[in-house]
């Protein structure tokens, strides 16, 4: 039997309008360097549909691809919802891809516009002349004159461009299944792979996102977004801020601790999002430059793991709740959330904040081991992550790498294990796990428990080469400012705290961990810098 239900198509158009109309008056605050410039949501919705009447005129008039190579901020937001709710598809590019990777991705995806901003030309400047689809540039923040564009593509100015449009505009039906937008991971081995969100799914993401187990977005918050919105879509805030209201601020360039923490005391947002390095830098500015941030009701973190000693300091020195939660670009990328349950308190509750989090409804989730076997949920088997659900892809664009699929299921290549109320610990990701005598170390709960030490910036551990065991793990250590510890100390510190077989026994100190586009541990650089003899290590 059907049922009597309407078949109304989930649009980010009727997004768009729906946020102008019932949220007008919520704010988006793009950040300068000193003060915020201040735009509504009534207003992006009029700049919206001039943006829409200009891309129509540069030949935008089906599912060409429209590239944004910007940071977050309010043109990037008009971006964001004009292009799809045209019935265009937006491809944000990440701008700290490898110059060849750009290229790449540009062109596989055959982008027809590209909108840079001013701040941003030069770097995107010198690898246009490759692009070769790329037929017009729009030039953010009145930078346009400084392009010398390559024959065949046309430079424009944005404000001119939009300057005099009308403000209305007749959004299209679309069909919720097309592609809105598309976003390609940021994989440190081979070419990037590009996921494409439909319409549907970045709807109902949206929806996760502002639900009480998850995100908790409302009108009533004001929304720091700072992880990018060239990454993972900037984990669906955008969209779901327009679809309750949460007005948004947006740091732009502005990413160090130093003008975090001006935005904060400016801003005074109630809700953040960005990276444990995001959060591991504020917390020693905050430390060295004490300021109140309680206004922050909650901040999510993900990306990578959140290291505990950082979710307690921020909650105990500060007053601020962290919110674990995973995902990847390839599940849009709400994946799990880490709400403790409600009898869980005290120690028991943290316990369940510390891991990777709970799935959604949509959700759904297995393990499976070495043999293809599923492994139970039992919060000790192990095995990797395989999802499913409506915003998780179930191919990538162009049919590229058909083995991270298996049976309809996405293959995370995040190793974990599950507890029987469906709370995922990750371990490790597949390949930087450390296979030490036949048994699993994982990097991760080292990098932990090394991060706990008080004298300790941030923590990496790899497996190298070894004889007798095949793998050990070896430690990179950033030595907080001011402080100074001794390999010799921090094996002492973690003698009771790691199982002894797993004690590191290869440390190193270094100024850095070498970070991907993203802000997340590269430790295929830091594989190759051991490997190359750079780096000075203590044995013990
Ligand atoms: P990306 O697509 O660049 O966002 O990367 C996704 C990957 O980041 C996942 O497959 C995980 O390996 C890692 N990741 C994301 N969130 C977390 C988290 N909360 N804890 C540990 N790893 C995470």
């Amino acid at each position: 039997m059907l049922s009597t239900m309407q078949d109304d198509q989930l649009s980010l158009a009727h997004l768009l309008r729906h946020g102008v109309r019932m949220h007008g008056d919520s704010e988006v605050a793009t950040w300068t360097g000193s003060g915020s410039r201040k735009t509504t949501f009534d207003r992006i919705g009029r700049r919206s549909a001039q943006l829409a009447h200009a891309l129509r005129e540069l030949g935008v008039t089906a599912d060409q691809r429209v590239g944004t190579f910007m940071w977050n901020n309010a043109e990037h937001l008009e971006c964001y919802l004009t292009i799809p709710a045209m019935g265009a598809v937006l491809h944000t590019l990440n701008i700290r891809l490898f110059p060849e990777q750009l290229v790449f991705v540009v062109n596989d995806a055959q982008d027809h516009v590209v909108v840079v901003d001013g701040s941003l030309l030069p770097l995107f400047a010198r690898q246009l002349p490759e692009m070769t689809t790329v037929r017009h540039v729009i030039v953010t923040g009145g930078a346009a004159g400084a392009l010398d564009a390559p024959s065949g593509v046309t430079v424009h100015s944005y404000d001119e461009l939009l300057d005099g449009r009308p403000e209305t505009f007749e959004w299209p039906e679309i069909e919720e299944r097309s592609a809105a937008a598309m976003c390609y991971t940021s994989g440190t081995t081979g070419d990037p792979k590009g996921v494409v969100y439909s319409h549907r799914s970045i709807w109902l993401h949206s929806m996760q996102v502002c639900m009480t187990d998850s995100m908790r977005l409302t009108d009533a918050d004001k929304a720091l977004v700072i992880v990018p919105m060239f990454h993972a879509m900037s984990w669906g805030m955008p969209y779901a801020a327009f679809m309750v209201g949460t007005s948004m601020v947006l740091p732009d360039r502005f990413l160090q601790p130093g003008p975090i923490a001006e935005i904060l005391a400016e801003e005074k947002p109630t809700f953040a999002g960005a990276v444990p390095t995001i959060w591991q830098g504020l917390l020693q500015h905050l430390d060295a430059n004490p300021q109140d941030i309680s206004h922050l009701r909650e901040v999510v973190v993900g990306g990578s793991a959140a290291p505990p000693a950082m979710m307690h300091a921020f909650e105990e020195r500060y007053d601020v709740p962290v919110l674990h939660a995973w995902g990847m670009t390839e599940t849009s990328p709400l994946g799990s959330v880490a709400r403790p349950p409600k009898a869980a308190k005290g120690e028991e509750a943290w316990r369940y904040r510390y891991t990777q989090g709970r799935f959604p409804a949509s959700v759904r989730a297995r393990l499976i081991d070495d043999n293809g076997d599923e492994v139970p949920w039992d919060g000790e088997s192990v095995g990797e992550l395989e999802v499913k659900g409506p915003w998780i892809t179930g191919s990538y664009y162009g049919g590229a790498d058909p083995d991270k699929f298996h049976d309809g299921w996405l293959r995370t290549g995040d190793v974990g294990k599950i507890t029987p109320n469906g709370y995922l610990t990750l371990t490790d990701r597949a390949k930087d796990v450390i296979k030490s005598g036949g048994e699993w170390i994982s990097s991760v709960d080292l990098e932990n428990a090394v991060m706990a030490h008080p004298a300790v910036a941030e923590a990496a551990v790899i497996g190298v080469p070894d004889e007798k065991w095949d793998e050990r793990p070896l430690v990179a250590v950033v030595v907080r400012e001011g402080e100074q510890v001794t390999a010799e100390e921090l094996r002492t510190f973690l003698a009771d705290k790691v199982a002894k077989w797993q004690l590191p026994e290869h440390w190193t100190f270094v100024d850095e961990v070498p970070k991907t586009s993203v802000g997340k541990f590269d430790k295929k650089r830091l594989r190759a810098a051991h490997a190359e003899g750079k780096l000075d290590i203590a044995h013990f």
